[in-house]
């Protein structure tokens, strides 16, 4: 498969090779280079959008019905090959084989129901003052779109977008991770292979800040649907030249809330998923965790033998390890900062702390999973997002100031609560200032509902019917009608 995607672009319905510069592409496992990107030359970005606008207006055009078949067939597509996708998503990520299975599998999910939402744009007719007008309002698709997409999950954040845009009618460029490409460009093999018609999906390689910045900057494209780090998502917004839609789902800080009534197995299997899974490089992963004092040894100390007993290894010689390598060696070096400044702070190391030890970890960003204990607020570990397998657990005493450690951050993506008491459940739930609250699980995200950021965490919504109104405008048609002649 990365044969046929090696330094190739797909514009306008053809994987083509790249005319720009290349650059390798790593396996995080071991260091070896797999295959090579082309940076997308101005020439190709212009082509890309231009087939992509010269596909809206026919794609947009289509019956619902036929957009979901189209759909339909991508999600078929796409789960006939998962085995070879989820291959190729562990050699440039890192993830287990099994774990980027599930991913591949997930995306396919995704077709399936943005291929039925697409059947279901509704629109609304409003009452109005008088009975001979009439209000209607429509939904259209906003044209088209540039997808910015990090490299933590390389298939489902570009699904998210690509579904929804393509159910509401939209055309799309996406413009994945410099280190993660080839998922991307198997999905846009995927799409051809499914019969969607050209210039309807594009997809450009190469650095953010050449080919992201200019679709960001490109008047032919109407929104920029991101998905990446507060900071990139921020300099995103400033610099568009003109008016256009955005959507940024960006970073997190996200707490856990383990309260005195708590099953307490139950926490910390959760607390090990959610902080160490994908070596914690997720947005929504739990960077910190508040534990009831009267509970917090017994938490701890289970916390760190749930680190100590998963298993670290290549994700392609072991499909089944619950972690890889890190996808790179930037998110590395900020954990072993974070762990530093921590430690240096008066924070107890419980478990992990370091690489783990073979030649077969040598030359790959491999990290064990770390529980730090005893940690406070003037430490990093508790206020930034780390975006590795580390997490800083403390001690709470009350209820009250549990809320206000876990809303003690600029971020307001996820947050997590283990609680038996409904009462502290409806306080906890009511108070915590996140986009989605886990309570008793820590899957925060579901295709069918609305998941997304709030304060520097980003704006708009991915999955839901939420996630495809974000690619439509209304239009509200105000009709007056007279009776017609003859009605008496
Ligand atoms: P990042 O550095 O912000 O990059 C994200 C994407 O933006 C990449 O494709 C990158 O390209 C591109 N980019 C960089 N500079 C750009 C510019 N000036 N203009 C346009 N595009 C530009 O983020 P990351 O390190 O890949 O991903 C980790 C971050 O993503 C974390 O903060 C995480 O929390 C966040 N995240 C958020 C969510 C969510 O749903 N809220 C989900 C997953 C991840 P290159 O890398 O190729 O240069
Ligand atoms: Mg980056």
């Amino acid at each position: 498969m990365l044969n046929e995607l090696n330094g190739k672009v797909l514009i306008d319905g053809a994987l083509v090779k790249g005319k720009g510069p290349q650059s390798p592409v790593e396996n995080p496992a071991n260091g070896a280079q797999i295959g090579a990107i082309a940076t997308a030359q101005p020439a190709e970005i212009e082509a890309a959008v231009s087939a992509a606008r010269a596909a809206f207006g026919p794609w947009a055009a289509l019956p619902a019905v036929t957009r979901a078949k189209h759909l339909h067939a991508l999600g078929d597509a796409i789960a006939q090959d998962a085995d070879p996708m989820a291959r190729l998503m562990t050699l440039e990520q890192g993830k287990p084989v099994n774990e980027a299975r599930g991913e591949i599998m997930k995306l396919a999910e995704t077709c399936h129901f943005y291929a039925e939402e697409a059947t279901r744009i509704h629109g609304e007719t409003i009452p109005n003052d008088t009975t001979d007008m009439e209000s209607t309002v429509l939904r259209e698709p906003i044209g088209v779109v540039g997808a910015i997409t990090p490299w933590n999950y390389p298939a489902e954040l570009v699904g998210w977008k690509l579904c929804g845009a393509l159910a509401a009618g939209c055309t799309i460029i996406i413009k994945p991770a410099e280190i993660t490409p080839f998922t991307a460009l198997a999905i846009g093999q995927k799409c051809i292979d499914a019969g969607i018609p050209r210039g309807v999906v594009n997809v450009l390689t190469g650095p953010g800040s050449v080919v992201g910045q200019a679709l960001v900057e490109h008047p032919g494209v109407d929104k920029i649907a991101f998905t990446g780090s507060s900071k990139v998502g921020l300099h995103i917004q400033k610099s568009a030249t003109t008016v256009k839609r955005m959507a940024l789902e960006l970073g997190g800080n996200c707490p856990l809330v383990v309260t005195q009534t708590a099953d307490l197995d139950a926490a910390v299997k959760g607390a090990a998923r959610r902080s160490f899974r994908n070596c914690g490089q997720i947005c929504i992963a739990i960077n910190r965790i508040y534990v009831a004092r009267p509970v917090y040894d017994a938490f701890i100390t289970k916390l760190a033998e749930a680190a100590d007993a998963l298993t670290i290894d290549d994700g392609l010689s072991n499909p089944g390890a619950d972690m890889g390598p890190m996808a790179s060696a930037e998110p590395l070096a900020k954990t072993k900062e974070h762990l530093a400044d921590a430690v240096a702070k008066g924070a107890r190391v419980l478990a992990g702390g370091a690489a783990p030890v073979g030649d077969e970890y040598e030359n790959g960003h491999f990290f064990r999973p770390t529980v730090v204990a005893d940690c406070t607020h003037d430490m990093q570990i508790m206020t930034e997002e780390t975006f590795g397998p580390i997490v800083g657990v403390a001690p709470f005493d009350t209820l009250s100031e549990a809320v206000t450690l876990a809303n003690d951050t600029p971020y307001g993506l996820a947050s997590y609560v283990y609680a038996k008491s409904a009462d502290e459940i409806r306080y906890l739930g009511q108070r915590l200032d996140y986009g989605n609250v886990a309570v008793n699980n820590v899957d925060a995200g579901i295709i069918n509902a609305p998941y997304g950021g709030r304060k520097q965490s980003g704006v708009g919504y991915e999955h839901g019917r939420e996630g495809m109104l974000e690619y439509m405008n209304f239009k509200h048609l105000r009709v007056r009608y007279d009776l017609p002649e003859g009605a008496g």
